[in-house]
């Protein structure tokens, strides 16, 4: 490697950790803000701030060609006054310790927004498992379980599944913590296989979720999903089931992309084509030679945007070229601080992560509730309990949205902190 490539990989490097930095500070920012108008001292800023605990590990790993690779990996959990704390696992270059606290922050909120028992965690190992097989996977997997077993479990703080991880890494993670604790424990880890213990709907519950809040925020502008232009950002778990129950529901999807890029037709995709064509990373757009960048993407003209790839998407700097009237944030983190004042002041309705993509949670809190009653429902039942916490949530937020004249991120914090300040509180802790 050239020293000038040495020196782009540090600043991409560098660059990514700003970045998560910036995503920690204005988490830190709305919390202060949702905390002072609902009338806290600044000593429950000081203990919602910051994660309560942070775990950071070394797992050592048996690669197929016979060498030991060391990854690091962390389980964040942020706070736990109103119950067992919860959160997904990600495997991704990109994970560093800042992201993961500001992850588990916000699934704090999320918890608080849909009322779950629950306060939030979230984890990570840097690792890129587009380039790691079955087997190593496993290993590490397992390698992380162990290493975080003492500060996890059914009771304690329970994962799930989150970018590059899904129902098959949450099984090995499921066996390995039963056989440490050598009975079995279901309840440690949600997003599981159906056959283990695993949920109806769990699968496609964050992308349920996202749709039941653009049907809502359809409702509140006026208009209607049949033959809405809509532009999706991410073909991954959220993206793809996202474009395929809008299209069932009568939308026209435009657009939707990869990490490498996206495709675009005027008159509507064929979602069902490009769903047998994804690959498990959610890529597909390498298979077409007329495709647009993900920048050109946000920018299209459309009526509903979704992005649900990844943070940082929506910027001051692209902010005023968005032509969507909706906004519904399928991933987390994807518009900043600066860009939601924007796009609030051009009256824009944007519906923010912590309640968009809160079907997830809610679904695994169901997951949770069957696996410790050992009774478990049917997929109708899942998705009508699903559809109640989704619509309340979204009401509750929509109105202090109108009460207070702030915008709909900032309600979202309002009502997701309130709940494990309160608990805090009752708990004689602050
Ligand atoms: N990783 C998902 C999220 O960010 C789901 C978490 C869970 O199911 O516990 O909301």
């Amino acid at each position: 490697m050239s020293v000038k490539t040495v020196i782009n990989e540090m600043s991409k490097e560098q660059q990514k950790e700003k970045e998560s930095l910036n995503l920690y500070y204005s988490t830190q920012t709305v919390i202060q803000e949702a905390l002072t108008k609902l009338g806290y001292n600044s000593e429950m800023y000081e203990l919602l701030k910051e994660p309560i605990r942070l775990l950071t590990v070394r797992i050592p790993v048996r690669m197929d060609d016979g060498t030991v690779k060391v990854f690091t990996g962390y389980r964040s959990q942020h706070n736990d006054a109103v119950g067992p704390t919860k959160g997904g696992v990600r495997f991704h270059p990109n994970v560093d310790e800042a992201e993961v606290k500001a992850l588990s922050i916000w699934m704090s909120l999320k918890c608080g927004i849909t009322n779950l028992p629950y306060g939030g965690g979230k984890g990570g190992i840097i690792c890129d498992p587009r380039k790691m097989s079955f087997r190593e996977l496993e290993r590490l997997s397992r390698g992380y379980v162990r290493a975080i077993s003492q500060i996890v479990g059914p009771t304690k703080d329970i994962p799930a599944p989150d970018v590059y991880t899904n129902s098959q890494i949450m099984a090995w993670m499921m066996d390995e913590y039963s056989r440490l604790r050598e009975f079995d424990s279901p309840g440690f880890i949600t997003g599981k296989p159906l056959v283990l213990g695993g949920s109806h709907g769990r699968e496609t519950a964050t992308a349920q979720g996202v749709t039941i809040c653009i049907n809502e925020a359809v409702k509140k502008k006026g208009k209607d999903l049949k033959g809405a232009r809509v532009v999706i950002q991410g073909f991954g778990n959220a993206g793809s089931y996202l474009a395929k129950f809008m299209h069932d529901a009568g939308a026209k999807v435009v657009a939707v992309s990869d990490v490498y890029g996206g495709v675009y037709d005027p008159d509507g995709l064929d979602i069902n084509y490009l769903l047998d064509r994804r690959d498990s990373f959610g890529t597909f757009s390498q298979l077409f030679n007329d495709t647009i960048s993900n920048k050109e993407l946000l920018e299209l003209d459309c009526d509903i945007l979704v992005p649900a790839a990844i943070s940082n998407q929506i910027t001051e700097e692209n902010a005023a070229n968005i032509k969507a009237s909706i906004i519904v944030e399928a991933a987390n983190g994807p518009t900043t601080l600066e860009a939601t004042k924007i796009l609030t002041e051009r009256g824009i309705l944007l519906v923010p992560d912590i309640l968009a993509s809160a079907g997830g949670v809610t679904v695994s809190y169901f997951e949770w509730v069957q696996n410790n009653q050992g009774y478990y429902w049917t997929e109708e039942e899942v998705m009508e309990k699903l559809e109640k916490v989704m619509i309340r949530s979204f009401d509750t937020i929509y109105q202090l949205a109108q009460t207070h004249q702030v915008d709909m991120r900032l309600a979202a914090y309002m009502v997701g902190i309130k709940k494990v300040a309160e608990a805090s509180r009752f708990r004689g802790w602050v």
